[in-house]
């Protein structure tokens, strides 16, 4: 079986006693080490695709396997346990905490799950220099652009050595210089740390920056 192997996903919002149908029997396969992009029409269900990939959101009917391990099968605790471990994600805004630094803000998620304090600031610390920002990080988020946040965002989305980078509409705020350069960040993490991402984006250019790209319309993914 594939890396992350999704299986006849079906989602579903009910607004206003009106059922929509989002994930309409959604099959795909990600191979370790892949670098994706989705794109789709705004409402077509990219966020809940991702969200249901992410397994912050359970699907109606289907599974999602990550290396042959169906996920929704698991307790709600493993699932989360699961997700710290293998996941990491970044969203159009940053929502980095504005009252610690940029450091701070990348050791954070690592701190939380009670990681050895001085492994984890040198590993924020190569990770801030990774994306461009050894200068920064002291900095703290009001001090900084919004793409040095979102390079921010990127680095603490990798502190906990995820296998699986999920961004959704990470240039979403930024202007298309500067979100090419989070996208070449993006191709960069993907090929030196081996680490296997699908991006959201709604560039067009940016998305056939991409090795593989995929497109959601009408309930289903498909190979663009
Ligand atoms: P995209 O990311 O492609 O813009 P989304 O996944 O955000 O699309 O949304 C897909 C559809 O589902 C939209 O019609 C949206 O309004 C609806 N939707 C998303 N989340 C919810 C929710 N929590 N409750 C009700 N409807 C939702
Ligand atoms: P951009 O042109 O990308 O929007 P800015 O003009 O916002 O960038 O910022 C340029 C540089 O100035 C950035 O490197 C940022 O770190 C620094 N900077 C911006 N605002 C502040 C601030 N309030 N305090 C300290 N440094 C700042």
């Amino acid at each position: 079986m594939a890396f992350l192997s999704i299986r006849n996903v079906f989602k579903s919002y009910f607004l206003h006693g009106k059922r929509i149908d989002v994930l309409r029997a959604v099959s795909l396969d990600i191979e370790r080490g892949e670098l994706v992009s989705l794109v789709g029409p705004s409402g077509a269900g990219k966020s809940t695709f991702l969200h249901v990939l992410g397994t912050l959101d359970a699907p109606a009917a289907g599974e999602v396997f990550f290396e042959g391990r169906s996920v929704f099968a698991m307790s709600d605790a493993e699932i989360a346990e699961f997700r710290n471990r293998t996941i990491g994600f970044v969203f159009q805004s940053h929502y980095l905490l504005p009252e610690f630094t940029a450091l701070e803000n990348v050791a954070m998620p690592a701190l939380v799950q009670r990681a050895d304090r001085a492994k984890t600031y040198a590993t924020a610390r190569e990770l801030l220099e990774r994306v461009g920002l050894g200068s920064r990080v002291d900095h703290k988020p009001g001090e900084l652009s919004g793409g040095e946040a979102q390079r921010v965002a990127l680095a603490r989305a990798l502190v906990l050595q995820p296998a699986v980078l999920l961004a959704d509409e990470p240039t979403g705020n930024l202007d298309p210089a500067t979100g090419e350069g989070i996208h070449q960040l993006l191709r960069d993490v993907n090929r030196d740390l081996g680490i296997t991402a699908v991006v959201v984006t709604h560039n067009e250019t940016l998305a056939r920056s991409m090795p593989r790209r995929l497109r959601l319309a009408g309930g289903q993914v498909t190979d663009a």
